[in-house]
């Protein structure tokens, strides 16, 4: 028996689990495809509701992925999306978000991102954002990849009070947003979903992790989901298109690390001391 998975409350009231499924290098290889539609059915068998997905991914291939693996389940998920910002004006985030729709077989998007700041004017995305909620096409928006200035530029923008998250690059190795963004957005009721949570596998290597997930017989990628799954109001969203992996990520919900390991996790990842510009992959 596993613990549910734990919630977020969104500004709107929506509550979604904090754990999500990635879905970047997805649909890049036709020889994937059923692997990889399995995988998003079995996320949303665990209680993994939140796909995040982008226009940018494979082109759309991802996005055609996700479609196919949701047809005949849309409403079991809470499915994100992003527009590229070079797409972000008023009528090329509409467009974008149409044909996203299309390649989702979706008549709607729970969530839509700006993927990040780009050339064309905040106000202009944020009314397009706004105008694709009124017609029901998104029922809820938000940015990405939006540092503290970013994120202060747009709250003077009109509607901007409907920004629901910001999806930025946290794990343990890339901690520099504890420092300001994480408390802004939290202090702000906006929930952070964190992006490349296990560094794209790169901090599974590590030393320190691998003796500590020894300790509670977890993998380092269960502790590094653990670490931000502790925090409050951060949701983050591991990709694999691995069955067993799925299974393992699901099961970092249980794991219950002390307090004693977790200051040995901060000697080893330490948290930030100064303003860090916000790191992006
Ligand atoms: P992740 O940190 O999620 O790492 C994914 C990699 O780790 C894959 O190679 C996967 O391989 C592997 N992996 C997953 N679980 C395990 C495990 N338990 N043990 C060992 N290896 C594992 O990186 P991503 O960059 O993919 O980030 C997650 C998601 O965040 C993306 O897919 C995308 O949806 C979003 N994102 C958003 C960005 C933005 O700008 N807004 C930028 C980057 C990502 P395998 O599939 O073979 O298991």
């Amino acid at each position: 028996m596993h613990e549910a998975i734990p919630t977020v409350t969104l500004q709107d009231g929506t509550e979604i689990p904090a754990l999500g499924f990635g879905t970047w290098m997805m649909g890049e290889d036709h020889h994937a495809r059923s692997q990889e539609v399995e995988a998003i059915r079995l996320a949303l068998e665990l209680g993994i509701r939140v796909i995040d997905t982008a226009e940018m991914y494979a082109d759309g291939g991802a996005e055609r992925i996700v479609g196919e693996a949701l047809q005949d389940r849309r409403e079991d998920a809470y499915l994100v999306s992003k527009v590229l910002p070079w797409n972000a004006s008023f009528d090329g985030t509409i467009a974008a978000c149409r044909n996203s729709l299309e390649r989702l077989q979706s008549e709607y998007l729970d969530l839509y991102l700006l993927h990040w700041r780009g050339q064309h004017p905040l106000a202009e995305t944020v009314a397009a954002l706004e105008a694709l909620k009124a017609d029901g096409l998104v029922r809820a928006w938000g940015v990405s990849n939006f540092d503290v200035n970013d994120m202060e530029d747009l709250l003077s923008e009109t509607g901007s009070e409907n920004c629901a998250t910001n999806q930025i690059l946290y794990n343990l190795s890339r901690r520099g947003v504890e420092f300001d963004l994480l408390p802004w957005c939290q202090t702000r009721g906006i929930p952070v979903m964190a992006y490349s949570p296990i560094e794209q596998g790169r901090i599974l290597k590590h030393p320190e992790l691998i003796h500590i997930a020894k300790a509670y017989q977890a993998t380092p990628a269960q502790v590094a989901l653990a670490f931000l799954l502790e925090r409050d109001s951060v949701i983050p969203i591991p990709k694999t298109a691995n069955l067993q992996r799925l299974i393992e990520n699901r099961e970092a919900v249980d794991l219950d690390v002390s307090d004693e390991d977790w200051e040995r996790l901060d000697a080893a990842f330490p948290p930030p001391d100064a303003k860090q510009p916000l790191a992006m992959l």
